[in-house]
């Protein structure tokens, strides 16, 4: 079996693994990237973030063409040609995998397409269909395999109209009807797609409210419009049964079910978006020291390394939240530890965007987190309806939340629901960051007519004194 040896090896080239592999070639070192595609990417380029957006892109058009009938214009029913639209998304995919792989060899980067199986702490074995198996000795280790959707325990059937996120990805077909199992990011995202290509769409979810880890008040803003865009949306109901039935899965439902709705009802199609799990379970890692905790999660340290000393793990491996942009933070941070910096990874504010219509967005302490740790807070909301942008827009559906220190006024957390929220979250990571308080953000001069002057009045009503809403504070 061919040998060769490397500084470090990354497993995974999701985007923990493939920013972890960049930085530790930028930084001097010797680096193999391990992944079964052919590019790096991982879940996130090739089946999640990047190509739902894509999609969201397109459901986004023709949710405006639509609007655009309340302004006098009118396109007329869209024509939709689904082999297109699958194309316009493979064809992002492509680009973006492709240019990721170029950059990565650029840098010199060893790429090596397969699965890595550990044959001891200091080397892995790696094997891909049709070749022959090849060993690589390491000095370290940096675990990146991410996660899987998760599946309702006695639920699962076999049949391509039950998708995951991953087939509905695929865009099949634009069924009739379809039922959403899972109200949180994926059922709301990609229901939100198939909504607007025209499906009619339920979401089933087992607790009292979408988005369960969000906050309430913007949570609202959002329920609104899903309810218009929704055929149903069942709260605190479960589905306890699937079948095969026709051309179509029969669905059995338990729970507050509106009156008069039967408890089993046929869908075209079926989509299960009810978490995700990591995996963990990388052959072979009962032969090192590395330990998974009982959720499954790999433990590291702050500095990411785990049990076993030249062996590190970062992304959805480690533990929530599953996002791309908290996988890339932690790359570097396991990098810079591997060449002996004294590093941790402690952010205050990891931003989280749901990017449906309109977007959620959010980061650091959120008025239910501080509730829930009995932390007296400020909270101040500017309601998007008194916003010359959002007016511009004909989008008032929106709102933008402070939570502050009382007494230093200091910004500890920013929630915003409305249009381009995801673009506007930004800001506020940067002023929970810096400990920027609530007069910083007041007086940094915000152009006019945008959004983001949102931020800064929702700063001037925790004085009492935005110029747009007339709330004076109370003595
Ligand atoms: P992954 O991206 O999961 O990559 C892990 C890689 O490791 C995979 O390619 C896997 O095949 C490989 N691997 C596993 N085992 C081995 C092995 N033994 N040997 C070699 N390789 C192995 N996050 C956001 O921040 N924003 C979004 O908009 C967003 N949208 C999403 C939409 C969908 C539909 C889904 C499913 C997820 C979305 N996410 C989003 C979550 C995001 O995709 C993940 O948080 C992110 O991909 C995690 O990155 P990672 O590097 O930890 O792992
Ligand atoms: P999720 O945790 O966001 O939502 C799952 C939902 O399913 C929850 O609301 C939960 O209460 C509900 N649920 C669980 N079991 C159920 C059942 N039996 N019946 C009805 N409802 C049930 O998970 P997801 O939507 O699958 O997404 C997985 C993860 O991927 C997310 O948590 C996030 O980390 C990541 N992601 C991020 C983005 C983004 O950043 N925009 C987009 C997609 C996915």
């Amino acid at each position: 079996m061919p040998e060769s040896t490397t500084q470090v090896v990354v497993i995974g080239a999701g985007p923990g693994g493939y920013a972890a592999a960049f930085y530790a070639a930028d930084r001097g070192m010797q680096v193999a990237l391990v992944d079964p595609e052919p590019n790096p990417g991982g879940v996130c380029l090739y089946r999640g973030c990047i190509p739902s957006k894509a999609l969201l892109h397109v459901a986004e058009v023709l949710g405006e063409a639509r609007h655009a009938e309340a302004w006098g214009i009118s396109f007329g029913e869209p024509q939709i040609d689904l082999d297109k639209v699958r194309a316009f998304k493979d064809k992002v995919v492509a680009q973006l995998t492709g240019g990721v792989g170029q950059v990565g060899r650029m840098r010199k980067i060893t790429y090596i397409q397969g699965r890595a199986e550990f044959r001891d702490a200091r080397s892995v074995q790696i094997g891909h269909e049709g070749k022959e198996a090849v060993t690589l000795a390491f000095e370290h280790a940096i675990l990146a395999t991410g996660s899987r959707p998760a599946t309702v325990p006695g639920l699962s059937i076999e049949s391509p109209r039950v998708m995951d996120s991953t087939a509905a990805l695929d865009l099949p077909d634009v069924p009739r009807s379809l039922l959403v199992v899972g109200g949180g990011y994926i059922g709301l995202e990609l229901g939100t797609v198939y909504a607007a290509l025209g499906s009619k769409v339920t979401v089933v979810e087992m607790t009292d409210g979408l988005l369960p880890g969000a906050d309430r008040d913007l949570v609202n803003v959002l329920a609104r419009r899903i309810e218009t865009i929704a055929e149903a949306v069942l709260l605190n109901t479960k589905v306890v049964g699937m079948k095969e039935a026709g051309s179509g899965i029969a669905v059995t439902f338990e729970g507050a079910l509106p009156e008069g709705m039967p408890k089993e009802r046929t869908f075209d199609r079926v989509l299960v978006a009810v978490g995700r799990r990591p995996n963990s379970a990388v052959p072979g890692l009962e032969r090192t020291s590395v330990r998974v905790d009982r959720r499954g999660f790999i433990e590291v340290d702050a500095a990411r390394r785990t049990a076993e000393a030249n062996i590190y793990a970062i992304g959805d491996v480690v533990g929530e939240p599953m996002l791309a942009h908290k996988a890339s933070h932690e790359a570097r941070v396991a990098v810079d530890a591997i060449l002996g910096e004294r590093v941790a990874f402690e952010p205050l504010a990891i931003p989280a965007v749901v990017f449906t219509d309109p977007e959620l967005a959010w980061c650091g302490l959120t008025e239910t987190d501080a509730a829930r740790q009995k932390r007296e807070v400020a909270v101040t909301r500017f309601p998007w309806g008194a916003s010359g942008r959002a007016i511009t827009l004909d989008r008032t559906d929106g709102m933008t939340k402070l939570v502050l220190d009382p007494q230093s006024e200091r910004v500890l957390g920013v929630g915003i629901v409305g249009l381009g929220a995801g673009e506007l979250i930004s800001e506020g990571v940067l002023a929970v960051e810096m400990g920027a308080n609530a007069s910083d953000v007041k007086l940094s001069i915000h152009p006019h007519p945008t959004l983001s002057e949102t931020l800064m009045e929702a700063a001037e009503m925790f004085f009492g004194q935005a110029t747009h809403v007339y709330k004076p504070k109370r003595k």
